[in-house]
């Protein structure tokens, strides 16, 4: 698979030529491989021995294997929220109890002294998407400025969620997915071939923004139909911005999503999904797109 080949040479030339790189970020579909991805870089990271001749089986990188390398630090969130907050990054404030479940140290004290044993000091983010507002605040500064032996590694497999401050602080390192998962029900219906789907997948959100707009039609009231519309053109622009292309290139797949959904979903009503290939046409024609929507709508909440 040359394509997880191809995130093994970046994490090799991550830790021999592109030392200026100082935090990765790592992220896929669950399972894609990016807990191993950041455990080599972190390994590549720390181990002592000189670049031009690893063994990787220094004395770092023995007790890194054996889970007890004190200049590696890992964050995950924890408690019943599942998320990192403040208390990962820094003791209680005076006379508030420190939170049993946080990870120790805290990422100020572990931080603040050079290695003790690695060529690096390594923070490993899991989840990085479940970081509150407060400890997103206080990681941005040290992800544009740490100190020169600190390393930082953050995994999400929720890219989409996280802050667009901290995405653009670090070098973003997609996983590509180890197994094909089985198509969803939206991707059985919106991507009927191997090259549609592979379209979907590439912009997961925004086709499950169109999905949730259609599925709510299901129950929503005959005066719904303006909404929906403006919902669909909003779904669109997503669309458009996840596929780097324009408002009418969006709206175009979003009729051809609607049109899918109808002949799915709506099978004992053949003639709307008729509709939604006419308004389809239409939009490639580069008619009004906004009115052809609109009525769509009106149509399919008709009774
Ligand atoms: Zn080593």
């Amino acid at each position: 698979m040359p394509a997880i080949e191809g995130v093994s040479a970046l994490i090799e030339r991550l830790v021999t030529e592109f030392r200026g790189v100082h935090a990765v970020l790592f992220y896929g579909a669950e399972g894609a491989g990016m807990d191993e991805a950041a455990r080599k870089l972190a390994q590549g990271w720390l181990c002592s021995e000189p670049i031009e001749a690893r063994s990787y089986d220094c004395s770092v990188c023995r007790a890194f294997d054996s889970g007890r390398m004190v200049d590696f630090h890992v964050v995950r969130p924890w408690g019943p929220s599942s998320m990192i907050k403040l208390d990962a990054w820094r003791p209680p404030p005076v006379g508030r109890k420190p939170d049993e479940d946080a990870p120790k140290p805290t990422l100020i004290e572990f931080l603040r002294t050079p290695p003790l044993m690695a060529k690096h000091k390594v923070v490993l983010l899991e989840q990085c998407d479940r970081m509150n507002h407060d400890f997103s605040n206080a990681l941005l500064k040290s992800l544009e400025e740490p100190p020169p032996y600190v390393r930082m590694i953050l995994t999400t497999s929720e890219f989409s969620r996280l802050l667009p401050t901290v995405r653009s602080r670090c070098m973003a390192v997609a996983c590509p997915s180890l197994v094909p998962s089985e198509p969803s029900e939206m991707e059985r219906v919106l991507g009927g071939s191997p090259g549609l789907l592979a379209k979907i997948r590439a912009s997961l959100d925004a086709y499950e923004q169109v999905w949730r707009v259609f599925e709510s039609s299901l129950t929503a009231p005959w005066f719904a139909s303006i909404v929906l519309a403006d919902q669909t053109r909003d779904a669109a622009e997503s669309l458009a911005k996840s596929q780097k292309s324009n408002t009418r290139a969006g709206q175009v797949e979003a009729a051809r999503c609607l049109a899918a959904w109808l002949l799915a979903r709506r099978p004992e009503r053949p003639d709307l999904a008729k509709s939604a290939i006419e308004v389809h046409k239409f939009l490639v024609g580069n008619v009004n797109a906004g009115a052809s929507l609109d009525w769509l709508w009106s149509e399919i909440l008709a009774k």
